[in-house]
């Protein structure tokens, strides 16, 4: 495999040149890193089976966690499900293009590779015109999940791609950092109620403003791995962690706030070398602080989130302590990211 071409592509109105050299890797079976709203995609074809093997190859990805399928127009929904029921026209026709994808039962269009061997598939229209302009010249839909190594922390920057893919992909298109941060928000409406699987860029009430309740299960919040026959296989594995040790420390901004500085102060005395994810500007005397912005904006906070972990981790700190937010709006993604990225360590301060 040649090294990886990286191509700068201008966000807001991408060069029909480097879209078409883009779209002909995706069209021979190749596979191209892109920029959404959300996050860096890695893209192949999604209706050809090599090429979807290829990037559960290069992510190291189980080949049971199946792929979120992107289209450029709201109509191509119905190539790929087989039923697209009311609620989800609803949703389609007010959050499409945008951050939420939405599970729904398969047509026979779809290999049972993209969809991880379930009966359902994966579909969103992103909103950036990168993605969108890659799809249509693409001419076919493209299976796309989060454009990392399986297990580390999404990518929001090219450069995140390089480092974790570089040298296994034919091209990254550079569009600049993304503007959302987290990954899409799931919802599988092949179930009654529908049922939120991920929480992502679309804030959870938005969907309940038009589907009513949503069923929330505690894996959707982090809380605890999924047991039983997981319907999102994504849910098993441990995401989003830095090489170190990332503790989250939750609850009321002012006691989380003396707990992270006493847990700083034991940290070093073990002889540790610590990071804080910081909100609101709090600083750690002895640790290395990233602020991620302040709790009354957590779109910034979400934007920051992964840069800063892997930040930290690149800085070499031994653990990681995370200030928790609350799980409302962007929030319950922010939650679900940090409590995943501990693998289990979370404490109420
Ligand atoms: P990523 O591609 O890294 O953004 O992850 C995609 C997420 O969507 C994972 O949590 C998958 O398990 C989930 N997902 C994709 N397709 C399906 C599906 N058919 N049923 C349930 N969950 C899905
Ligand atoms: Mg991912």
């Amino acid at each position: 495999m040649p090294e990886t071409r990286v191509l700068r592509v201008n966000p807001t109105e991408p060069e029909k040149e480097v879209i078409a050299e883009a779209a002909a890797v995706i069209r021979s079976g190749g596979l191209v890193a892109f920029p959404t709203e959300t996050v860096y995609g890695l893209g192949a074809d999604a209706l050809n089976e090599a090429a979807v093997r290829r990037i559960f190859e290069v992510k190291g990805r189980p080949p049971d966690n199946p792929l979120i399928v992107h289209i450029a127009d709201r109509d191509s929904v119905y190539l790929l499900a087989s039923e697209v029921p009311p609620a989800a026209e609803e949703l389609i026709s007010r959050f499409w293009p945008g951050p939420l994808t939405l599970v729904l039962k398969r047509t026979e269009l779809v290999p049972a590779v993209t969809c991880g061997g379930l009966e359902t598939v994966a579909v969103r229209m992103p909103a950036h015109p990168v993605a969108l302009e890659l799809i249509r010249e693409s001419g076919v839909p493209i299976a796309a999940p989060s454009a990392n190594l399986s297990g580390s922390p999404s990518p929001t920057t090219a450069e995140h791609v390089l480092r974790d893919l570089g040298g296994k992909i034919e091209v990254v298109l550079d569009g600049g950092p993304t503007e959302i941060g987290v990954e899409s928000t799931v919802i599988d409406l092949t179930v009654e109620p529908p049922e939120l699987l991920r929480p992502g860029g679309l804030p959870l009430e938005e969907v309940e403003r038009v589907l009513g309740s949503v069923r929330v299960p505690e894996s959707a919040r982090g809380l605890a791995a999924f047991t039983g026959r997981p319907r999102s296989p994504g849910m098993k594995y441990r995401h989003y962690a830095p090489r170190c040790r990332l503790i989250v420390v939750e609850g009321d901004p002012e006691p989380v706030r003396r707990k992270v500085a006493e847990l700083v102060l034991d940290l070093r005395a073990q002889g540790m070398r610590v990071g804080v994810l910081a909100l609101d500007g709090a600083d750690y005397p002895g640790a290395e602080v990233v602020d991620l912005g302040p709790r009354s904006d957590l779109k910034k906070v979400a934007r920051s989130l992964f840069t800063a972990i892997r930040k930290l981790d690149e800085r070499g700190v031994d653990v990681i302590l995370a200030e928790g937010v609350e799980e409302s709006g962007l929030g319950l993604a922010i939650m679900n990211r940090l409590r995943k990225a501990s693998g289990g360590e979370f404490i109420r301060a």
